[in-house]
């Protein structure tokens, strides 16, 4: 089934998902047989120059694994993942990085804790073998400018700085080598809510000057309405809706989407997503609902829901895998 969605006119996707699939062996008891879990099912997904596409769900979704894959560093089973085109399969490590780097969720256990910063920051050049000492060490301390981080830092190490401090480090190492893609791993989750909007507030600036592209996970839909351009809505491994940002959130389609939005209508958004409370809980993904996956939980389901997948509609609002679509009004 085609997932296809172009929001920008027909320009040419930075990254592409072509129909993947990721499994995983996943052993039924101890002495029980074992099963394939779809983490990931038949996912197709383009993400553009300049987006800041999302992926929202509840826990067990999948987009997280999706996000390993689009990193390089978990291999889809069926499918490919392209990057301008060419299959991040098949480029090497090295190559890869250069274009798609990562900040993840904990700035603690994401630092080398006996490196200094300049250290960790200049790590990437040096890797990369990126000029001599002189042009690495200026080129350390002009991206440590940009994240905000004082040139006294050079010499100090994580343990001297604030949680909000180290992740602006571990930001400058993810732009060190000037990457088109960065794939954030919910940025701002480990700190204090004091400072969650400052990270926030510098990833908008950084994508700004320098022309970033980002994949942003995170369970906060406050955040994801503030930063993001598309919205991918996750459902038991298949994007279940996927559309520019305000649309979705003034006007979802989907009737999970629906359901994960009424779900966090609370004063503080740092609650992030709840188990949704459908009735009926979240499904075994080991072995997922006949024909669509949601049909349990469905408060308006229809007869053929639980018979037939639902097949994927694309027009110019987004992207929306639902029976509803299918009904004339
Ligand atoms: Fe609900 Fe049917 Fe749409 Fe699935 S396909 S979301 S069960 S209406």
């Amino acid at each position: 089934m085609n997932q296809h969605a172009n929001a920008n006119g027909g320009t040419e996707p930075l990254l592409e998902l072509r129909d993947v699939t990721r499994s995983f062996a996943v052993k039924s008891g101890l002495f029980g047989p074992t099963l394939q879990l779809q983490a990931v099912r038949g996912v197709n997904l383009s993400v553009h120059r300049g987006d800041v596409l999302a992926l929202v769900g509840e826990s067990g979704c999948g987009k997280t694994t999706l996000a390993r894959m689009l990193m390089g560093v978990l291999p889809p089973t069926e499918g490919e993942i392209l990057y301008r085109g060419q299959s991040i399969s098949k480029s090497p490590l090295a190559e890869r990085s250069r274009h798609i780097q990562a900040v993840f969720q904990d700035p603690y256990s994401s630092l080398n804790p006996r490196k200094t910063i300049g250290s960790i920051v200049s790590l990437p050049l040096r890797v990369h073998r990126q000029g001599g000492a002189a042009s690495i060490r200026e080129e350390t301390l002009r991206m440590m400018d940009m994240v905000g981080l004082p040139a006294r830092f050079f010499d100090s190490y994580p343990n001297q700085l604030s949680g909000g401090q180290r992740q602006r480090v571990a930001i400058a190492r993810a732009l060190i080598l000037k990457p088109e893609i960065v794939i954030c791993d919910e940025p701002t989750s480990a700190l204090d809510v004091s400072v969650q909007s400052q990270i926030l507030n510098l990833l908008t600036d950084l994508r700004r000057e320098l022309n970033l592209t980002y994949v942003l996970i995170s369970h906060n839909l406050g955040v994801i309405e503030h930063m993001a351009t598309e919205v991918a809505v996750m459902y038991l491994g298949r994007i279940v809706e996927k559309a520019p940002g305000t649309a979705l959130f003034s006007q979802p389609r989907h009737p999970y989407t629906d359901a994960l939005l009424s779900s966090v209508i609370t004063p503080d958004p740092d609650l992030g997503i709840p188990t949704i409370d459908l009735g009926v809980s979240f499904p075994n993904a080991l072995s997922p609902p006949s024909g669509c996956a949601f049909h349990p939980r469905c408060a308006r389901a229809l007869d053929r829901c639980q018979r037939i997948a639902p097949p994927v509609t694309h027009d110019s609002k987004g992207t929306v895998e639902c029976h509803l679509l299918d009904v004339a009004p």
